[in-house]
C-alpha cells in the first residue's frame, strides 16, 4: 500500500523536496520529518484538501506554526495510514469477536478479554494518532495472545473431559456386558438371554420366518461332579459352551440357562435344521476323550440330551421354551444321549 503513495520520479521528488525546504525556511519551521512530509505533500499537489487549507492560511497571512503543521499532517497525511491500520484492526477485531463468541458459548471465563478488545477498538475510532494506533494494535495483539493461550488450555480441559467420558462409557459398557454374561462359560446368562430373546421372536414374527430353540442338559452331571470333582465338572461346562459357540453364528443366541442346562435360539431355522445342529453338537461332545489330569485316569464319555421346538407365530416365549423342555424331558426319560423334537413326542 505505502509504496503506491509516492509514485513520482527522482527528479520530480527532488523538486518537491526543494520546494518543501523553501516553505519550511519561509515559515521558520523545524526541519523535521513531519514538516518535510507536509510541505512535500503540498508541493506535489496530490492532496487538494491540504493545499486548499494552506492556501487559505496564507491568504489570511496566518503564520503557519509547527502546531498547525502537526494538525494538517494528522488530518491529511497520517489519516491515510490510520485508515489502513483501522481497516486491518477491524478485520482483526471481527476475527477476535468470533473467537470470543465461540469461547463464550463454551461458558468459559474469557468474555472480559473480548470486552477489552472492544474498548481498544472504540479508542481506535476516536484517534487519529499513529502512535496511538500502534499502541492499540499492540494491546489487541497481547489480548489475542491471551485468548489463544486460554483457548489452548480450554481445549486441553475439553480433551481431558472427553477422554474421561470415553473411559466411563467403556467402563459402563463393560459393567453392562458383565451383567449379562455367565462368568464360567462366557455365554449369555439368564438375564442376557431374556434381553435378546424377545427381539429375536419379534423379528421372526414380523418376517414370518421360522425360528427354533434347542435346550441341552448334561447327562448324569451330578455323577460327573461326584466322581471326578467339581473342577472337572466346570471344565465340562466350559467345553460344552465352547462347542455351542462353535456351532452357532450371526443372529443365533447361545446362553447358559441354568446349572448344567443350555439354550440356543436359532432365527431362520426350521425344526429340521435345529435337529441336525443339535445332533452335531451332541456327537461332537460324545466323541471327546476326557482324562482326569490329577489321576491320569480316563473319564468316560460325557453326553447330553437335547430337546427342540419350533416357534409358532403368536405364542409366548414361555410356551415355546416349555415345548422344547418337554422334548428334553422325553429324551431323558427314553434313555438320554439323544435329541428329541416336539414332533417326536406327538407321535410317541
Ligand atoms: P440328568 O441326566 O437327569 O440331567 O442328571 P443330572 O445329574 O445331570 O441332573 P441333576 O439336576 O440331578 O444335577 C445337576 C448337577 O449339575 C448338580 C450340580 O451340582 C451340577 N452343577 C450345576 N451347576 C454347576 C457348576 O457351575 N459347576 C459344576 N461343576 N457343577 C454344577
Ligand atoms: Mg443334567
Ligand atoms: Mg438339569
Amino acid at each position: 500500500m505505502l509504496d503506491n503513495l509516492y509514485p513520482e520520479s527522482i527528479d520530480a521528488s527532488g523538486n518537491y523536496l526543494r520546494l518543501a525546504l523553501k516553505q519550511i525556511a519561509r515559515h521558520q519551521l523545524p526541519y523535521n520529518p513531519i514538516c518535510y512530509a507536509t510541505w512535500y505533500e503540498y508541493a506535489s499537489g496530490r492532496n487538494p484538501g491540504l493545499n486548499q487549507e494552506i492556501k487559505t492560511l496564507e491568504e489570511n497571512n496566518t503564520i503557519i506554526s509547527f502546531e498547525i503543521i502537526l494538525q494538517l499532517f494528522r488530518l491529511y497525511i497520517a489519516d491515510e495510514q490510520t485508515s489502513l491500520a483501522e481497516e486491518k484492526t477491524r478485520e482483526f477485531q471481527s476475527i477476535l469477536t468470533e473467537i470470543t463468541r465461540h469461547l463464550d458459548t463454551s461458558g468459559i471465563r474469557i468474555s472480559n478479554r473480548g470486552q477489552k478488545v472492544e474498548t481498544y477498538t472504540d479508542r481506535l475510532g476516536q484517534t487519529a494518532s499513529v502512535d496511538e494506533v500502534r499502541s492499540i494494535s499492540k494491546g489487541i495483539m497481547s489480548e489475542t495472545r491471551s485468548i489463544v493461550s486460554q483457548s489452548h488450555s480450554l481445549k486441553q480441559e475439553m480433551d481431558d473431559t472427553i477422554s474421561e467420558i470415553d473411559a466411563l462409557k467403556k467402563e459402563l459398557e463393560g459393567v453392562k456386558q458383565a451383567a449379562k454374561t455367565d462368568i464360567l462359560t462366557g455365554l449369555l446368562n439368564r438375564r442376557g438371554f431374556e434381553e435378546s430373546v424377545t427381539g429375536a421372536l419379534e423379528l421372526a414374527r414380523e418376517a414370518q420366518s421360522p425360528l427354533s430353540v434347542i435346550i441341552a442338559d448334561i447327562d448324569h452331571f451330578k455323577l460327573v461332579n461326584d466322581t471326578h470333582g467339581h473342577l472337572i465338572g466346570d471344565n465340562v461346562l466350559k467345553m460344552l459352551a465352547k462347542l455351542l459357540r462353535e456351532h452357532t453364528k450371526g443372529k443365533d443366541i447361545a446362553a447358559r440357562f441354568g446349572g448344567e442346562e443350555f439354550i440356543l435360539v436359532l432365527p431362520d431355522t426350521p425344526l429340521k435344521g435345529a435337529f441336525v445342529l443339535a445332533e452335531q453338537i451332541r456327537l461332537s461332545l460324545k466323541s471327546m476323550r476326557w482324562i482326569n489330569k490329577n489321576t491320569g485316569r480316563p473319564i468316560g464319555a460325557i453326553t447330553i440330551s437335547l430337546g427342540t421346538a419350533q416357534y409358532q407365530p403368536g405364542e409366548s416365549q414361555e410356551k415355546l421354551i416349555e415345548r422344547a423342555d418337554n422334548a428334553l424331558y422325553f429324551a431323558k426319560k427314553t434313555g438320554r444321549n439323544k435329541t428329541v423334537t416336539e414332533l417326536d413326542i406327538e407321535t410317541a
